[in-house]
């Protein structure tokens, strides 16, 4: 047997994307981004190059990549003169946003520097991180309402290989990286599309169930962590793949393990522990316990980075509340591997997590065609930020409550309990 070199798992890697990620259409435009760098930093041009081959392949009639170099932005929050950290390339936004009302294709790529604006000036940092949330709107709203079919996948950054990986010199931490990157989406498999469409088929089993189950309420107890959160009537157990409005099935997240649905923004009780650390602008929040009343956050605590975490939390009104609340079982084969990877795709896979902030739309029964009032009141939330972390861990116990007040086991020791 001949070893797979890196350019065929690349080549592997991008048909997955195009076909299960995007599901690229006959005609359809796909646009390449990375919202957070303001573009895809140069060093992933070898897997662009291999992502645009597969979707020309596929059909599309027309591939677009923004690329930026990251480094730039580093500079600009250390020598721009203060007060101008509200500009913003507004043009980026008006580019997606015209190929987003066309109906086109959506891929972000992850992988950046982690830690690009670590150890920057907080305030600089926050000033950007917010004109970058606020000029985003338009594009998160398109995309939490899946307008059309988007994806978001990554690529092993040289700096954020060394952050997973500081024993090892940088080119075999991206190596190392690469492999985690490859085997977490299946693509160490035989034949990944194959691998991919099972691995959705049992996921949909599982929030079908769920769905099933109208349960009112979800109980997590383990060490460090008894809460209850609430289920507003008409939430919606979604998993790895999604209708597009556009009409095309597709899977926002490579790798995923997740099934997910809307917490009520108004019920949620109790002391949670995070099971992981937390990597947030730059920022590590570590060993950290947060306290909900009546849906809102009234206290956090954190060994490390508290002040970060009550920044995040007083974003604004909705960054106080859940938006996701998503089941993962602690032997996912992320949580599995055992380390962070400072990187949201990955480690919300790693075991059960929520998230403070969005919720998203397609999470409530005809939410998409909520106005922003209309879906609070059916208790979604709404808030610049989606802050996933993690909650899960081997210790966990979750009952699902229905409506007359019975309990039933969905995980137990961080394991599904439900049968299919
Ligand atoms: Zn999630
Ligand atoms: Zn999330």
């Amino acid at each position: 047997m001949t070893e797979k070199t890196h350019q065929d798992l690349l080549a592997k890697y991008a048909e997955a994307i195009v076909k299960v990620g995007l599901n690229i259409r006959a005609g359809q435009r796909l646009i390449i981004s990375s919202g957070g760098t303001r573009g895809v930093p140069h060093q992933f041009a070898p897997l662009v190059r291999e992502i645009s081959k597969a979707a020309y392949a596929a059909g599309a009639k027309y591939v677009e990549a923004i690329f930026a170099d990251e480094e730039m932005l580093r500079i600009r929050a250390q020598h721009a003169p203060k007060g101008t950290f509200d500009i913003y390339p507004k043009w980026q936004i008006s580019a997606l946003k015209e190929m987003v009302d066309n109906g086109d294709a959506l891929l972000s790529i992850a992988g950046a520097n982690p830690d690009l604006l670590g150890g920057l000036d907080p305030e600089v940092v926050g000033q950007m991180q917010r004109a970058h949330l606020e000029n985003w709107g338009p594009v998160s709203e398109k995309v939490s309402t899946n307008a059309i079919n988007w994806c978001v996948i990554a690529a092993a950054g040289d700096a954020w290989a060394q952050k997973i990986f500081p024993e090892l010199p940088v080119d075999k931490a991206v190596d190392k990286l690469w492999q985690a990157i490859f085997e977490t989406t299946r693509i160490d498999q035989p034949d990944p599309v194959e691998a991919w469409n099972k691995h959705i088929a049992t996921l949909r089993e599982r929030a079908l169930y769920l769905q099933s189950k109208q349960y009112t309420a979800l109980h997590y107890k383990g060490p460090g962590t008894d809460f209850t959160v609430g289920l507003p009537s008409g939430h919606l157990w979604i998993s790895a793949q999604s209708m597009a409005q556009n009409g095309i099935a597709f899977t926002a997240n490579m790798p995923t393990e997740e099934v997910f649905t809307l917490p009520d923004r108004n019920r949620a009780d109790g002391l949670i522990s995070a099971t992981f650390p937390l990597s947030y602008g730059g920022t590590l929040i570590n060993d950290f316990q947060v306290t909900f009343e009546n849906g809102r956050i009234v206290k956090v605590t954190a060994k490390q980075g508290e002040a970060a975490l009550q920044k995040l939390v007083d974003t604004d009104e909705g960054s106080a509340r859940l938006g996701e609340l998503a089941l993962v079982p602690a032997s996912s084969p992320i949580g599995k591997r055992g380390h962070l990877f400072y990187n949201t795709l990955f480690d919300e896979n790693a075991s059960c997590h929520i998230a403070i902030g969005r919720a998203y739309r397609f999470t409530l029964a005809g939410g998409t065609e909520l106005n922003d009032e209309e879906f609070i009141a059916a208790g979604g939330n709404v808030s610049l930020n989606h802050v996933d972390f993690m909650i899960g861990s081997p210790q966990m116990d979750i009952d699902g409550i229905a409506k007359d007040g019975t309990r039933e086991p969905v995980m137990r020791q961080g394991e599904w309990a439900i049968k299919l």
